[in-house]
């Protein structure tokens, strides 16, 4: 099926992909920080690696895929409070901090399976490798790149860039980095330099999760979990390391340094990020204010959606548009989607119908070919869908008896459609009954809750929620608007 090129942000081009161990290859893709409801960012991510790692095991190989879980460390700490986002989390809910990352945990896994994005080999946590992340802050220290300030030890950046160079992979210089940040340099950090990131932080007394280590009782920095779990499980050097764009700085080029560093190289062969998804034209996020929640597009419970939609629909948004691409969400998009999604499913039901003919007027196996040189074309799946639109056009044809197919050709058609559309796109046909339509009624019965709401019926709009109930379907009223659930 020909070789596969993938763009390596590391190199800046597109590269061969030959594994170090054939035909095994091991893939490591930094997972979710478990403290929140999974976006549409979250499914880019996921969707782009499910598709290389669907497309490697078609291609031959023996893939292990690690994903790993963030359940500690995050140091991306609430702008306002200072305080890990996680820990902020349970203190609000008054939970265990495992309580709050077992739940978000399997609200992910619910939501990456309702989008069919397959499990990886192994999903290790951060929070069950504290060993493996103690032992590599020591061998940092010992080779001496690393130093110790009131029981937090720090990378020392400066001095890595004296003999390497940090920021080999983003692009980033230094210098820029150390002026761009010397204005919020105060007498408080304890950091040598602003570049410098923390491989072990002492725990303040109200922080909650805490190990003991050499250093101090503390917990270990977020880049550390990535190569420490990376290492363990798939070698000090492995094929390929995944991740969004918005991870490519600080996280992976720290990540690159410990490797060095602990490693004496760097720990992949090929870096791959998926860009980020825009809503109408504006950078998503939850301080904007316009992040949307996987389960606001399922239920369609959102002001800036029209409908609900489902995770196929989602999907196949996504694989339209290449993983290197910006991805700007609208409706319109969406439904475009939809729509287009419907009509290769029901090439699929027209393929079953067709009437052989003596002779194929049109070639299959050039549509099969252009289809393949485009998922081995990094992973060009906007042509891919394409090329089987073109197949789509050719099969309406068949149908309507303007153009013919020999029965091998038939079958040869039926064969690549499946492999490619639900082995490798991951794309699947929605039971029926379930879920688009189910979501559509729910919304359309919630809205008719919420004009009794605003009718100040409070008769009606309490019976439909106890109907509901009786249906299993909990609602529930949140400060982002309703939200349902079916038990
Ligand atoms: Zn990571």
């Amino acid at each position: 099926m020909g070789e596969l090129y993938l763009h390596n942000t590391l190199s800046r081009k597109k590269e061969e992909f030959v594994p170090l161990n054939p035909p095994n290859a091991g893939l490591y893709v930094c997972g979710p920080t478990v403290y929140g409801d999974p976006h549409l960012g979250h499914a880019r991510s996921a969707i782009t690696f499910d598709l290389l790692f669907r497309h490697l095991k078609f291609l031959g190989y023996r893939v292990r895929y690690v994903r790993n879980i963030t359940d500690v460390g995050h140091l991306e700490n609430d702008a306002d409070s200072g305080e890990d986002k996680l820990l902020k989390k349970a203190r609000l809910e008054q939970l265990e901090p495992m309580e709050v990352a077992k739940y978000y945990t399997d609200r992910y896994h619910d939501m990456m399976d309702a989008l069919n994005v397959c499990r990886p080999s192994i999903e290790p946590n951060a929070s069950g490798h504290i060993m493996e992340q103690i032992d590599m802050v020591r061998q940092i220290l010992e080779a001496g790149f690393a130093y110790t300030v009131n029981g937090s030890v720090y990378f020392d950046v400066v001095k890595y860039n004296k003999q390497y160079h940090y920021g080999q992979l983003s692009g980033r210089v230094i210098e820029d980095l150390i002026s761009a940040s010397r204005d919020n340099l105060e007498g408080q950090d304890e950091k040598r330099n602003s570049v410098d990131f923390a491989l072990w932080k002492k725990a303040q007394p109200e922080h909650i999760m805490r190990w003991k280590s050499p250093w101090s009782e503390g917990f270990p920095g977020w880049h550390l979990e990535c190569s420490a779990m990376g290492r363990k499980y798939l070698g000090e050097k492995f094929d390929i390391h995944g991740g969004g764009m918005d991870l490519l700085f600080p996280h992976h080029e720290s990540e690159i340094a410990q490797s060095q560093i602990a490693n004496g190289d760097t720990p992949c062969k090929y870096w791959m990020h998926n860009n980020m998804i825009t809503i109408n034209g504006k950078k998503m996020g939850k301080s904007l204010g316009n992040s949307i929640m996987l389960r606001d597009f399922f239920s369609g419970t959102h002001e800036l959606l029209e409908q609900a939609y489902s995770p196929m629909a989602i999907r196949f948004f996504i694989l339209q548009a290449h993983y290197r691409s910006t991805l700007d969400f609208s409706n319109a998009a969406l439904q475009a989607a939809e729509k287009g999604l419907s009509r290769l499913l029901k090439a699929l039901d027209t393929l079953d119908t067709l009437k052989p003919s003596d002779v194929s007027s049109f070639d299959v196996n050039s549509l099969k070919k252009d289809c393949f040189a485009a998922l081995n074309d990094d992973l060009n799946s906007p042509v891919a869908i394409s090329v089987l639109f073109d197949g789509v056009h050719a099969i309406n044809s068949v149908s309507e008896g303007k153009e013919t197919l020999a029965k091998e050709d038939i079958e040869l058609l039926k064969e690549f459609y499946s492999t490619v559309i639900f082995d490798i796109l991951g794309l699947k046909k929605e039971e029926k009954g379930n879920t688009g339509l189910t979501d559509y009624l729910i919304k359309f019965v919630l809205d008719l809750r919420q004009k009794a709401k605003e009718n100040k019926d409070f008769a009606t709009s309490d019976k439909i929620r106890d109907e509901l109930k009786n249906l299993g379907i909990t609602v529930k009223d949140t400060k982002d608007g309703t939200v349902w659930e079916i038990s």
